[in-house]
């Protein structure tokens, strides 16, 4: 159907917008000092709130068309980015955070700072993995002309997006953040893009960048071996047709955290008569209607599929071990208006700034993690700003399950908000208090022919058994094996107490491979949207491969006292952190691993990790 663009319509676009985008934006174009004046969104009375969507209205009727607003200097971007928070930020979060609104062509990706030199003869880069950052460090050896391959385990481009399709599969950070920065202005179909989208979203970006005639699906790298003698690396491959060899300079592994399912194994498994589904491998034509089904797991995917199979199912028994701190987001499940596409089409600078405003609510999440010890000692849990979340989302709960005391007494934590990773519902708790579903918190005891026998001895009888019981987070790399210099394994090298690395990229004896999302590399706080960390770190691994090809060099490998330098500090600040803290239940948390140390999370305030990837310390590397 035609959309009729009218000044109704523009109305309506202009107050379903995000207001301080809208702000930016416009000030961005007329530099009225009315709107510098006005306060946040947030803050906005009735009648600031009517000027500026009036402001808004009236220059969109005029200005309206798809141009882009030219890329601000330094001190005018800063004065647009202070703008949306309504506070004057540091050089070192400026310097994380500019490139945010996306004004550049392809943030945060580098670019030869002399010209490209010539590459030694048939250099290739290996890439495994063809999801979010296998995809960013293709397309930054794109920018740069470096040959690569990307080799994909499955047949389709998508990682854990491809892995992923059980009912309701969504992002959980707004799609706004959670896509490409150099993509722009791409239109999701909702405010949190679906499962299917995001696949779609990332075979677009393969083929649209070059990427998807470089990539060669259904390799399975089972063996990387570096040969010292011809600074090589020999992979072996496992194939449908058997196993293949390649060679290629340099690694980079995108194999993702979330790649490996976990399977819970439970006393007498075996003889149970009905399905075992795990959400990562869910059957497409598995159909619960009319089934009774157990779900295993309250992580963000447990939450997120309880409430379709709760609409389909006859019964549903939701086995909880943990209780879980879930939160709702605004928008969640809700379709973009065609309004807001409009907007971002024909409104110049608003896709830039609603990034912004969108990343900015992430900004102040380090103040969530550090305890208060004045505060604890005047009888506080954690810190003020945590203990008002746990206010809040325990209210969230009674007002979800309709204050049923039964449900609030099993579902309240004890243990405090973000420290464990935030889960987002979907319905979760309204779920649990339908007529067909049951929570049940007593352990799982065994399986029997018909079901689960719990630790008090009740059964429960189910056709299908959901185990949304999550993945291999610990087992960083496997089952893949890596052999590096001296005959050294990496899972050798990690067996002391787990994955660990130099910037969670690089270690020692392993030349030229680096780690995309590996161990302690996610961001904890003062973050930015995983994407734009994909792009990061793939631009890091480009900065050590282009300086080694600049000096005419084979190798780039971290100094063993660089990589013991950092995990010192790194531990240090880790254990500062709620994690690690009793506050913080550090032994049910996929987070920290079973040697009791973090694993998953780079404990680093986010400006200062980024500074840290985006600069590199090259005396921490020796090149030969
Ligand atoms: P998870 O967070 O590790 O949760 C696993 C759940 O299974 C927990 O409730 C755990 O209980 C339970 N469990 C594990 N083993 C069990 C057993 N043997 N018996 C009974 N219960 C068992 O896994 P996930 O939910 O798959 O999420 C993993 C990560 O994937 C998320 O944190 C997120 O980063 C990502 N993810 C993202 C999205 C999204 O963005 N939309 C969606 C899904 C997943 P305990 O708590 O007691 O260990």
């Amino acid at each position: 159907m035609e959309t009729t663009v009218d000044s109704a319509f523009i109305r309506r676009a202009v107050e379903l917008a995000d207001l301080n985008a809208v702000r930016v934006a416009l000030y961005q174009q007329t530099k009225d000092q009315e709107l510098a004046s006005l306060p946040v969104a947030a803050k906005l009375d009735d009648a600031e709130r009517e000027l500026l969507i009036d402001k808004a209205v009236s220059w969109l009727e005029r200005n309206a068309g798809p141009t882009v607003p030219p890329r601000p200097t330094d001190e005018e971007l800063r004065e647009l980015m202070n703008m949306v928070t309504g506070e004057d930020m540091g050089d070192l979060e400026f310097e994380a955070r500019r490139q945010l609104p996306a004004f550049e062509d392809f943030p945060w990706m580098i670019d030869w700072p002399d010209g490209k030199p010539e590459l030694p003869e048939g250099f290739k880069v290996a890439i495994v993995g063809s999801g979010f950052s296998g995809l960013a460090m293709a397309v930054q050896l794109e920018r740069l002309g470096i040959p690569y391959v990307v080799l994909e385990r499955r047949s389709e481009v998508g990682g854990t997006w491809s892995i992923n399709r059980y009912p309701d599969i969504r992002v959980d950070t707004i799609s706004v953040t959670y896509d490409f920065s150099f993509e722009k202005k791409f239109q999701w179909t909702e405010y949190f893009g679906r499962g299917a989208e995001v696949r779609k979203y990332l075979e677009h970006i393969s083929r649209k960048y070059g990427v998807f005639e470089n990539t060669l699906f259904e390799r399975d790298l089972k063996k990387a071996s570096f040969d010292e003698s011809r600074n090589l690396w020999v992979l072996e491959l496992a194939t449908p047709d058997g196993v293949e060899t390649l060679e290629a300079n340099v690694i980079v592994t995108a194999v993702g955290t979330f790649a490996n399912p976990k399977f819970p194994s439970f006393e007498n498994q075996e003889a149970f008569e009905g399905e075992i589904v795990h959400p990562a491998r869910w059957p497409d034509d598995l159909d619960l209607k009319g089934k009774r089904v157990a779900v295993l797991g309250n992580g963000s995917t447990g939450v997120q599929l309880l409430a379709p199979i709760a609409a389909e199912a006859e019964q549903v028994f939701v086995f909880q071990r943990t209780p879980q701190w879930i939160s709702p987001r605004e928008k969640y499940g809700s379709p973009f208006e065609p309004e807001i596409h409009w907007l971002i089409d024909n409104f110049p600078g608003y896709w830039n700034w609603a990034r912004y405003t969108a990343t900015s609510s992430l900004f102040e999440t380090h103040q969530f993690l550090v305890p208060d010890e004045e505060w604890k000692a005047k009888g506080g849990k954690f810190n003020p700003l945590n203990d008002k979340m746990r206010d809040d989302l325990t209210a969230y709960i009674s007002a979800q399950t309709g204050g049923r005391q039964d449900l609030i007494d099993k579902l309240v934590p004890e243990y405090a908000p973000f420290s464990r990773r935030p889960v987002v519902d979907n319905g979760w708790y309204k779920s649990l208090t339908r007529d067909n579903v049951e929570l049940v918190t007593d352990g799982i005891a065994r399986l029997t022919p018909s079901g689960i026998e719990a630790e008090d001895g009740s059964l429960y009888d189910v056709d299908v058994i959901v185990t949304a019981t999550g993945f291999e987070v610990i087992k960083y790399l496997a089952p893949a094996e890596f052999i590096g210099k001296d005959g050294v394994s990496i899972h050798e090298f990690w067996s002391k107490d787990g994955p660990r690395a130099y910037l969670g990229m690089v270690a020692p004896n392993f030349p030229n491979l680096f780690m995309l999302y590996g161990p302690n590399s996610q961001p904890l706080s003062g973050g930015t949207g995983l994407p734009i960390w994909y792009v990061v770190w793939a631009a890091y691994a480009a900065r050590c491969i282009s300086r080694m090809i600049e000096e005419g060099k084979a190798q780039v490998e971290v100094k063993p006292e660089a990589f013991e330098r950092y995990n010192e500090a790194l531990d240090a600040e880790a254990s500062k952190l709620i994690l690690l803290q009793d506050e913080g239940a550090p032994d049910k948390n996929y987070y920290v691993n079973e040697f009791g140390r973090v694993q998953v999370n780079a404990p680093w305030y986010g400006p200062e990790y980024h500074r840290l990837c985006t600069q590199v310390a090259w005396n921490d590397f020796v090149i030969t």
